[in-house]
C-alpha cells in the first residue's frame, strides 16, 4: 500500500469546492452518477471499435445500495470501464483537467469564494467530499484482471492497494459525515435521481430493504405484520427520448413524453427536433404548445426549455436559454460541449451557450416560416396563440427580423382573418408606394375609419394593426423586403395618394380660421386630399404617437405626453364649407370644436368633456 500525497491544486479545490457548494451539496450524486454514465459510455464505445476491446459484452447498469445502521454509507457502482492504478492516480490525484488547472491557478482569493464561478468547471468526483468523511473508489479496468482501491479523506492525501473485484467497473462507497448521513435514505436518492438523472441513458437500480405490512395478520398489540424484504428497483426512466434517432421515434412517444414532462393534457401543436453538429454538438427538442401557457404574458412567467449537458440535467430556471420572446416554447437542450457545472451567470456569458442560444432561435423560426407555407391550416392555430411574442421579436431580436417579419399577422381592410407583409406585396396595386397601416384602436374602430375610404378607392389594402403593442413595434420596422411601411393615420401619408388634379392653391383663409377657433388643441390644420364623406380626422404628425397609443403610455405610468393631433379636414363636405362661410367667431368656434370632437369619436377617444360637446352639440342642432 502506497500513501500519497494530493497534488496542492486538488487540495485547493476540495476546499473551494466545500466552501462554497456546499449550500448545494446534493449535486454530488449527479456527479458521481454522471461519471459512471460516462464510463459506461466509453466502455460502449470501446467495444464498437478496432482494439483491444472490439465486441467486448456487458450489460450497461448502475447501482446504488446504502447502509442505514451504525455507520452510514451510500455506493454506487457501475460497470464501465474503470480505472487501472496509474488511472486512479492520474484522475483522483490530480485535477485532470488542464483547463480547469489553469482557471483554478487564475482565480484570485476574493474569486474563489463566489460560487458561481467555481460553477464553471466540473467539480465531479471531489464534490463527494462534501458529504463523506472518506471515500473508497474500487476499479478494475476492463481488459485487465486486477483492481484497485482508493482510499481517501478529502484531506491532503489518499492510499491506492490492490483489491478485489468480480468484473470491470467502478464502486464508490462513500462513508458520509453527520450533514451527508440525510443520503443514505430511499426517498431522498430517488429524488435526487428523479430531479438530475432521469435521463441517463443507462437504467440506474436502487438496492434497498422494503417493509411490508400485513393487515390481515395482527400481533397481540392489534399492529399488522411486518415483514421486510430486499428489493433491487429500476428508479430511473432511462429515456432519453432525445436521444434516440429521429426515425426510430413514433409520434405517440413523441406526444407521451410532452405531456408527461409538461403538465399539458392536450398534445402539442407540432414539436421540432434537432441534432446540431459541428463546431457544437448539441440536440434540441422543442414543444409548441396548442394553448399559449398560462403566465405567457406575465414577466414572472416560468421558462419551459430545460437544459442539460451529456443527458444530466443542469437547470430548468433559465430565462436566458432561448429569448424572451420565445417564452411559449417547451423542451430540452442537451448540448455535448458545455461543463456540467455550469452556472446560470456563466451560461449568459458563454460562447458554447451563445452558439446553441442563436441555432435554436434561427432552427424554430425557420420551422415556423415552413409551417407557414406548408401547412397554412396549422399555422393559423399557431398565429392564434402566439403573433404577439412573435411581434415583441420584431422589436427585441434585430438579428432574426427578417424571418420574424414574414411570420407575424396582421388583420386587413380587404382580406378576412389574419395576413402577412408577404401575400400583401403580392396584392400590391400597380404604382402603390407604400405598405400602408392603421394603428391606434380596436380592429372595429381602425376599419370604420374615415382615412380608409381614399385607400379603398384607390384599391390600396391597408393593415389593420389592432393589437396595443403593434404600434411601438412597427415604428421600428420602416420596411419589408425593399417597401416602405406607411401609417395612413400619419400626417405624411397623405402625400401618397396625390396625384397631381388637386388643386394646388391652398386654402390658407380656412386653415387660418380654424386654427385661431382650435388655439392649441391642435397642432396644425391641413386640408385632405383624401376624405371623402367625413369632414375631418386627426392625424399625428410623422413621429408622434397616436392619440391612442399616448393613452396606453400614459396608462403604464408614463407622464402625460400631450401631443397635439393635426386636424386633417374635407374642404369640400357641407359642415366645413359653414365654417369657411361664417363670419360669426362665437359660431366658427362652437363649429370646429364639434368637428374635432367628432374626428377624435371616429377614432373610438371620448371627448375631453363629454359634458360641453353634448352642449355645443345641442346648441347648434337647435339653431
Ligand atoms: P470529470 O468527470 O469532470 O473529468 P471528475 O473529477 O469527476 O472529473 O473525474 C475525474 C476522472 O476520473 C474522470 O475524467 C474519469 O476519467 C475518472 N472517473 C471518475 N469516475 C469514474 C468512474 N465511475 N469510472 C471510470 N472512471 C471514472
Amino acid at each position: 500500500m502506497a500513501t500519497k500525497k494530493f497534488k496542492t491544486e486538488v487540495t485547493d479545490l476540495l476546499q473551494l469546492i466545500i466552501h462554497s457548494l456546499y449550500s448545494n451539496r446534493e449535486i454530488f450524486l449527479r456527479e458521481l452518477i454522471s461519471n459512471a454514465s460516462d464510463a459506461i459510455d466509453k466502455l460502449k464505445y470501446l467495444s464498437l471499435v478496432d482494439g483491444d476491446l472490439k465486441g467486448f459484452e456487458f450489460d450497461p447498469r448502475i447501482d446504488i445500495s446504502f447502509t442505514e445502521d451504525g455507520k452510514r454509507t451510500l455506493t454506487i457502482k457501475d460497470n464501465g470501464l474503470g480505472m487501472d492504478e496509474d488511472d486512479l492516480n492520474n484522475n483522483l490525484g490530480t485535477i485532470a483537467s488542464s483547463g480547469t488547472k489553469k482557471f483554478l491557478a487564475s482565480l484570485t482569493e476574493d474569486q474563489k469564494k463566489d460560487s458561481n464561478l467555481i460553477g464553471q468547471f466540473g467539480v465531479g468526483f471531489y464534490s463527494a467530499f462534501m458529504v463523506s468523511e472518506k471515500i473508497e473508489v474500487i476499479s478494475r479496468k476492463a481488459g485487465t484482471d486486477k483492481a484497485y482501491k482508493w482510499t481517501s479523506d478529502g484531506k491532503s492525501s489518499y492510499e491506492i492497494a490492490e483489491a478485489e473485484r468480480d468484473s470491470q467497473g467502478t464502486t464508490i462507497i462513500l462513508h458520509l459525515n453527520e450533514d451527508g448521513s440525510t443520503f443514505a435514505n430511499r426517498y431522498e436518492i430517488e429524488s435526487l435521481v428523479k430531479k438530475y438523472s432521469d435521463h441517463i441513458a443507462y437504467p440506474i437500480y436502487l438496492e434497498y430493504d422494503k417493509v411490508n405490512y400485513n393487515y390481515e395478520k395482527k400481533d397481540e398489540k392489534g399492529e399488522p405484520e411486518k415483514t421486510s424484504e430486499h428489493v433491487v428497483e429500476q428508479i430511473n426512466t432511462c429515456s432519453a427520448l432525445w436521444r434516440r434517432n429521429k426515425s426510430e421515434i413514433k409520434d405517440e412517444e413523441y406526444k407521451e413524453f410532452y405531456k408527461n414532462n409538461y403538465y399539458d393534457s392536450e398534445d402539442p401543436l407540432f414539436y421540432i427536433h434537432t441534432k446540431a453538429e459541428g463546431t457544437n454538438e448539441y440536440v434540441t427538442l422543442f414543444y409548441i404548445p396548442a394553448k399559449a401557457p398560462f403566465d405567457m404574458n406575465y414577466a414572472d412567467y416560468r421558462p419551459g426549455v430545460k437544459l442539460y449537458v451529456k443527458r444530466v440535467y443542469i437547470t430548468d430556471d433559465d430565462k436566458t436559454l432561448l429569448p424572451s420572446y420565445l417564452r411559449f416554447v417547451r423542451g430540452i437542450i442537451d448540448s455535448e460541449d458545455l461543463p456540467l457545472n455550469v452556472s446560470r451567470e456563466i451560461l449568459q456569458e458563454n460562447r458554447v451557450m451563445a452558439s446553441i442560444r442563436n441555432g435554436s432561435v434561427k432552427k424554430l423560426l425557420s420551422e415556423f416560416k415552413k409551417m407557414s407555407e406548408n401547412n397554412p391550416e396549422l399555422y393559423a392555430k399557431f398565429i392564434e396563440q402566439y403573433n404577439r411574442p412573435l411581434k415583441e421579436g420584431l422589436y427585441s431580436d434585430y438579428a432574426n427580423r427578417d424571418t420574424l417579419l414574414e411570420l407575424v399577422r396582421y388583420h386587413s381592410s380587404s382580406e378576412p382573418g389574419f395576413t402577412g407583409f408577404k401575400s400583401y406585396k403580392e396584392r400590391m396595386k400597380e404604382g402603390q408606394k407604400a405598405i400602408y397601416y392603421i394603428t391606434g384602436g380596436k380592429e372595429e374602430t381602425l376599419k370604420a375609419s374615415p382615412l380608409l375610404a381614399a385607400y379603398k378607392a384607390k384599391g390600396y389594402e391597408v393593415l389593420i394593426m389592432d393589437d396595443d403593442i403593434d404600434e411601438i413595434v412597427i415604428s421600428t420596422v420602416g420596411e419589408y423586403d425593399g417597401t416602405p411601411l406607411k401609417a395612413i393615420n400619419k400626417a405624411g401619408a397623405m402625400d401618397d395618394l396625390k396625384d397631381g388634379s388637386e388643386k394646388s392653391e391652398e386654402n390658407t383663409a380656412l386653415i387660418e380660421k380654424l386654427k385661431n377657433a382650435l388655439k392649441d388643441k391642435v397642432k396644425d390644420v391641413r386640408i385632405s386630399s383624401r376624405l371623402v364623406d367625413t369632414p375631418a380626422v386627426v392625424v399625428n404628425d410623422d413621429n408622434d404617437p397616436s392619440a391612442q397609443m399616448q393613452k396606453i403610455l400614459k396608462q403604464m405610468g408614463g407622464e402625460s405626453m400631450d401631443i397635439k393631433p393635426i386636424l386633417e379636414v374635407n374642404a369640400a363636405s357641407p359642415l366645413i364649407k359653414k365654417i369657411e362661410e361664417s363670419s360669426d367667431d362665437e359660431y366658427t368656434a362652437k363649429l370646429a370644436s364639434v368637428v374635432l370632437s367628432s374626428a377624435y369619436l371616429q377614432e373610438g377617444i371620448m371627448p375631453e368633456d363629454p359634458a360641453a360637446f353634448a352642449k355645443t352639440l345641442s346648441e347648434l342642432l337647435s339653431k
